[in-house]
């Protein structure tokens, strides 16, 4: 829990897919576009509709049997689910946003957290990878898939602000209008309360989140416990939910100071960036499967590109998987900050080990040397790639234990 972790605006963004089911559905079977569309396990009047399409949604089919929908809405076309199609779906979505981040969590079939990095925590960054997530959707998955995004301090937050406007929303919450957007809401609103804690509370007079929002830590405790010391917060945008964005990361920012502001520059600073990175992966007992960098520019440009690779922890492969990324960067401005992180990370004990014998030679060698710098101090040894750029990302803490800059 980061209670102790300020919270920042556009931290989180969500992604929530609309009417995800039913909108497959009319996505591979174009006769039920612009139809009253039900989705349902088992398609008998006493089955259940788990999916409504937009359509059917507006004659008022919610969550219900799927004769009370026929009832409601005579002309509804009940389809049976296909959990193996949208599963198929979900997959071409998680692909179309590691595209653009590798931060992100699957909160469900249908939902996704995505992290910002410092760098894109401000409206415009974070509205642009909105856009661009929702024009990817369409062009690159289905035209007929809408998603609602959220963007907010934390994912609780991003997430309510997602639910504010359906279909194909796009709404922001910060931290100076708090307030205002709990106005509207109703407890069970808010994700998190359901009738029985809402009940538990207006027993207290509490009868709205904004009522809820305006009581003291104090008070919060003395009426729900611990759990109430953790809405407190969680009104406030903290992070309470321990919530761990993506399989595990490891990666270094740098924001490059003005002797690095070259092409020549910003590659050494990424070189050291990913011994760092490669040092705690193999301390940490971890192989990586994909690498992403992210390279911003002055002029506002920025390159940021993420892909799978064989499973590697050394030194040697991180810097040449990375290098095969850059290759596509184009250097029209000067660079002035840069990431680099290994993802999907698996525990080295887990069985699954290197094809490839050079890339257990290279890997023998990164542990020598970083044996090493383990006894004699940081950065005894280095390549000589990396000369130039040493003093260029110092370390804030010794070498042995880098410190996260993009994860916390
Ligand atoms: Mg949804």
């Amino acid at each position: 829990m980061s209670i102790t972790t300020p919270p920042k605006d556009y931290a989180v963004l969500f992604l929530d897919m609309n009417s995800f089911f039913a909108s497959v559905e009319q996505q591979v079977q174009p006769p039920l576009r612009g139809v009253p569309v039900g989705v349902a396990p088992y398609i008998g009047n006493t089955g259940c509709i788990i999916a409504a399409s937009y359509e059917a949604k507006a004659k008022g089919v919610k969550i219900c049997q799927v004769g009370e929908a026929k009832k409601i809405c005579p002309e509804i076309r009940i389809v049976e689910a296909r959990p193996a199609l949208y599963m198929l779906y979900h997959k071409e979505l998680r692909k179309v946003i590691e595209k653009f981040t590798p931060y992100f969590e699957a909160l469900s079939v249908d939902e996704f957290a995505i992290r910002l990095t410092p760098l894109d925590q401000n409206r415009e960054k974070a509205v642009e990878l909105a856009l661009k997530l929702k024009k990817a959707i369409k062009e690159e998955i289905g035209d007929y898939l809408r998603c609602s995004i959220g963007i907010g301090p934390s994912v609780f937050l991003a997430k309510m602000a997602g639910e504010r406007q359906k279909p194909d929303g796009l709404t922001i919450v910060t931290l100076k209008d708090l307030e205002s957007f709990y106005a509207p809401l109703k407890l069970t609103d808010l994700v998190g309360i359901n009738w029985r804690l809402e009940l538990q509370l207006k027993n207290f007079g509490i009868n709205s989140p904004l009522s809820l929002f305006e009581k003291q830590v104090g008070d919060m405790v003395r009426i729900l416990k611990h759990p109430g010391r953790l809405w407190y917060f969680r009104l406030r945008g903290y992070e309470v939910d321990e919530f761990v964005l993506g399989s595990k990361t490891i990666g270094h920012s740098h924001v490059l100071a003005p002797e690095f502001r070259t092409k020549e520059g910003a590659l050494s600073v990424l070189r050291k960036l990913i011994f760092k990175a490669g040092y705690r992966l193999r301390k940490e007992g971890y192989q990586a499967a994909g690498v992403s960098v992210v390279v911003n520019f002055l002029d506002r440009d920025s390159f940021h590109t993420s892909q799978k690779f064989p499973l590697f922890c050394d030194n040697q492969s991180f810097l040449k998987h990375t290098y095969s990324l850059l290759v596509k960067c184009q250097w029209r401005s000067r660079p002035i900050f840069v990431a680099v992180s290994a993802f999907n990370l698996v525990r080295h004990d887990s069985g699954q080990i290197s094809i490839f014998p050079e890339i257990e030679k290279s890997k023998k060698l990164s542990e020598t040397l970083d044996k090493i710098n383990d006894d004699f101090g940081a950065d005894s040894i280095f390549p000589a790639s990396m000369f130039g750029s040493r003093d260029s990302a110092p370390d804030r803490i010794p070498f042995g234990r880098p410190r996260y800059e993009i994860l916390h």
